[in-house]
């Protein structure tokens, strides 16, 4: 797109004319079905971009808050039977009402300054951050703060704030992987792993598992210390040109020449980054790279299943009853619902309970749960109420957002549950257990 210019009306009017207003996404999208509101679906949504593209309406503040109202989930495009990109159309949407500035107040500048456009731009400063909130987790300051009740002199959104923030890990991923580690027995692919932005500092640990597993399974494992952010938080949220910069730094630190395969073990990472041509379209030096980037790019899980899961010995393992959510990003995003699930069955012992309505957005979707509180408290309660009555004691999910989301839920509902990476389970099987 060019600078200055509308990102709905430079957008390809084929993409944007697509939707024949049938209302089949309706019942799919979790927005709709809490209103009952027809601007809060899919399909409402759409036509409002539509006359922002065909130039009949400006991008206000209504219109930017409606697309933020939306979770991004993509259950809309799994339910359309017209093949509608919401994706591509969600992401120019946002883009536009950023670029209109409709929504920007100085609280908000500040804060996507900070976040978007200075600590997610480089990892040594998310790193940097993060040593220092563990040593405040660690020191045990954090849990005095909390028992002191200087907390209750905060506003309640605060004090929400503050209830969710993760655990930092003592170790990222650079301190527990090695730069290239060995296939175990005879090497069948080369492979690169993403250790990501935020999943590095709070799933370091899942990371490691992610890397053990993928050498159990004949791969030999690049994965360099310095990485940076995939850029989805940034198309996500309207930072078109950030995220399209991130892109370039990605597929030059990992060539995909290099690589049968680039791995991703965060759904919502792998959704957008399965799409760098999209973002890069246009671009005389990295357009054609980012196919073959696309291409490459596996979910952990799909890779998996691809080149054959090598199964665990039951010797050792213990029974567990496992019930499985699905990320939004991978089941409507990358349509990876059988492998996950294929990853959880190869392992023995291991009894797989669904869930009823597995792909209903946990209320994480990126960072919904911090700008849309209610709707995101709304949807978790709902997928708390679906896992109790599933019977499991451990949640399986392949992605940060939705690991997070579901533990602080289940925390406070004082639910005594395991919430696991898939990839998790499968690495302690190969470690007998532990
Ligand atoms: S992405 Fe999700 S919340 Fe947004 S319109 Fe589609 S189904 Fe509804
Ligand atoms: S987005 Fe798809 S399912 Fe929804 S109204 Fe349009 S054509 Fe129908």
């Amino acid at each position: 797109m060019n600078p200055g210019r509308s990102h709905l009306k430079d957008l390809d009017y084929s993409v944007v004319q697509q939707c024949m207003h049938c209302g089949l996404c309706l019942p799919t999208c979790p927005t709709y079905d809490a209103t009952k509101l027809e601007r809060n679906s899919p399909r409402g949504r759409i036509a409002l971009m539509r006359a922002v593209a065909d130039g009949r309406m400006e991008a206000t503040k209504a219109f930017g808050d409606e697309m933020y109202f939306c979770l991004g989930c993509l259950a809309c495009m799994t339910a359309c039977p017209a093949g509608v990109n919401y994706a591509e159309l969600f992401e120019h949407a946002r883009a536009e009402a950023e670029q209109s500035k409709a929504l920007d107040n100085p609280r908000r500048s500040l804060i996507r300054g900070f976040t978007l456009r200075w600590l997610f731009m480089d990892q040594r400063r998310l790193h940097l951050l993060g040593r220092i909130l563990g040593l405040y987790q660690r020191l045990g300051l954090q849990t005095f703060v909390r028992k002191s009740g200087v907390l209750r002199l905060l506003p309640k959104r605060l004090r929400e704030l503050e209830a969710m923030t993760p655990t930092v890990q003592q170790e990222f991923s650079a301190d527990l992987i090695a730069p290239t580690t060995p296939a175990a027995g005879v090497k069948k692919h080369r492979v690169a792993v993403l250790t990501g932005c935020a999943q590095d500092l709070i799933f370091s640990d899942v990371n490691r598992d992610t890397v053990e597993v993928l050498a159990r399974n004949g791969c030999e494992v690049v994965t360099p210390p310095e990485q940076s952010c995939c850029g989805s938080l940034h198309a996500h949220n309207g930072e078109w040109e950030l995220a399209q910069g991130l892109a370039r730094k990605n597929i030059d630190q990992f060539p995909p020449e290099d690589f049968d395969a680039i791995i991703t073990n965060a759904a919502g990472c792998g959704s957008h980054l399965k799409h760098y041509a999209k973002l890069l379209a246009g671009d005389p030096v990295y357009e054609k790279r980012a196919h073959l980037w696309d291409a490459k790019i596996k979910d952990v899980h799909e890779w998996l299943a691809q080149i054959g899961i090598t199964a665990p010995v039951a010797e050792g393992l213990r029974e567990q009853t496992v019930t499985y959510h699905e990320a939004c990003h991978l089941c409507h995003g990358q349509k990876i619902t059988a492998q996950p699930r294929a990853v959880l069955k190869a392992i023995p012992k291991l009894k797989l309970v669904e869930m009823a309505e597995s792909t209903w957005c946990c209320g994480s979707a990126g960072i919904y749960n911090i700008i849309q509180p209610d709707m995101a408290t709304q949807l978790l309660e709902r997928k708390l109420d679906h896992i109790t009555v599933a019977g499991a004691h451990t949640v399986a999910t392949g992605n940060p957002g939705c690991l997070l989301q579901i533990q602080n839920g289940a925390r406070k509902r004082g639910l005594p549950m395991r919430i696991v990476h898939p990839i998790t389970l499968l690495a302690e099987a190969y470690r007998g257990g532990k």
